[in-house]
């Protein structure tokens, strides 16, 4: 079992200050201390199961690092699958119930990205999630009957939701939601709406790897965004440079287990109640839109590479993509060939003509 440790997200983060020279020593302050105008206000924070930094430039920058880490804490006990304070475990307990104008929001975004994948995407995976462990932390491969009878559960059909009153239904007992997907992306969007709203122009929101980037650098150039490579924790795949967007990716090195000797990691295909084995081993989503763009890692990942260039090919306006197959071959749609660098070929996905 094998996490993102505090390390990465630290090399992340020295990747993505300004001149990327930040010892690592001063990214661990909680707080650095705003003497000048530009430097940055930094804190961290362990939620949704894993740590991240909000960082903050300029007038107002601690007051919305100070609200973001508050909305951080806020949406992590509200959409917590684990634990009772939050609407989301109650509403799985109870077989249904209200939910808040977030947890709406999420859910609708969930049922877009099930008809735009297909199904790869599904919010109803939890029983499945469940049954591998992935939820007690008890990971053990469950016997073909048991997962099949929680594969039953995954039914978008059997989800029936009440728009006027917020509510949810389940109509089969044991279903359950699952908003991990696409929360933290959903998170990173919310808190560059908090930093664009108190007019604060540069950022740098990283929750866990998923990283959304406010603006540019204080000096005008873009951020510089490393996509960790999934065998290596301290290496990257490549360079992005962006401004204002989201940059989130999905592996399956991100959380896994292994039992005599096979690894099963936690991004279930819905057609086979299996961790996804479609020749993906890392998928990074850029799109302005958070929640978009961590649905979809977790989805193209689940499609594969051929399903993945097509649906960038019908969705190019949307966002772009960086694809990394278990034999090593690059993939960069088209949108982000002058942003990406790598040692690695690139393979470029283009729009069809
Ligand atoms: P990510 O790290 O964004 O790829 O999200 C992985 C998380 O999404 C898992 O830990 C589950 O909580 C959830 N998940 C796994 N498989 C699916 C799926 N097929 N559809 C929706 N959510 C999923
Ligand atoms: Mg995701």
């Amino acid at each position: 079992m094998k996490r993102k440790c505090l390390l990465i997200f630290l090399m992340m983060i020295g990747m993505a200050v300004p001149g990327c020279t930040q010892k690592t020593e001063e990214t661990k302050d909680i707080t650095v201390s705003n003497l000048e105008e530009q430097e940055p206000v930094s804190q961290e924070v362990f939620a949704m199961d894993t740590y991240m930094t909000v960082t903050a430039y300029g007038e107002n920058a601690e007051e919305v690092v100070d609200q973001s880490i508050a909305e951080i804490e806020r949406l992590d006990q509200l959409l917590t699958a684990t634990a009772d304070t939050g609407e989301v475990y109650n509403v799985n307990r109870n077989g249904g119930g209200n939910l808040s104008e977030d947890s709406m929001y999420l859910m609708e975004r969930s049922l877009e990205l099930y008809q735009d994948t297909e199904g790869a995407f599904n919010v109803t995976i939890f029983p499945v999630m469940e049954a591998w462990g992935f939820v007690s932390d008890e990971f053990a491969v469950p016997s073909t009957e048991e997962l099949q009878k929680k594969l039953a559960l995954v039914n978008i059909d059997d989800l029936k939701i009440n728009w006027e009153d917020s509510s949810v239904d389940f109509l089969e007992k044991g279903m359950a939601i699952d908003f991990g997907g696409i929360a933290k992306g959903y998170t990173s969007t919310k808190i560059a709406d908090i930093f664009r709203n108190a007019g604060v122009e540069n950022g740098l929101i990283n929750l866990g790897g998923n990283v959304h980037v406010v603006g540019t650098k204080t000096d005008g150039t873009k951020w510089r965004v490393g996509v960790q490579s999934p065998g290596d924790e301290e290496a990257y795949i490549g360079v992005l440079s962006v401004a204002d967007c989201a940059v989130i990716t999905s592996g399956g090195y991100e959380r896994y287990f292994e039992e005599e000797g096979i690894t099963y990691h936690h991004i279930i295909d819905p057609s086979t109640g299996y961790p996804a084995n479609n020749g993906l081993i890392s998928v990074t989503i850029v799109s302005k839109d958070g929640t978009l763009a961590d649905g979809l890692s977790t989805s193209l990942y689940i499609m594969g590479l051929d399903r993945a260039k097509e649906f960038w090919q019908n969705h190019s306006d949307e966002f772009d993509a960086i694809l990394l197959t278990e034999d090593d071959k690059l993939f960069v749609t088209e949108g982000l060939v002058d942003d990406f660098t790598s040692e690695l070929e690139i393979n470029v996905i283009e729009k069809e003509k």
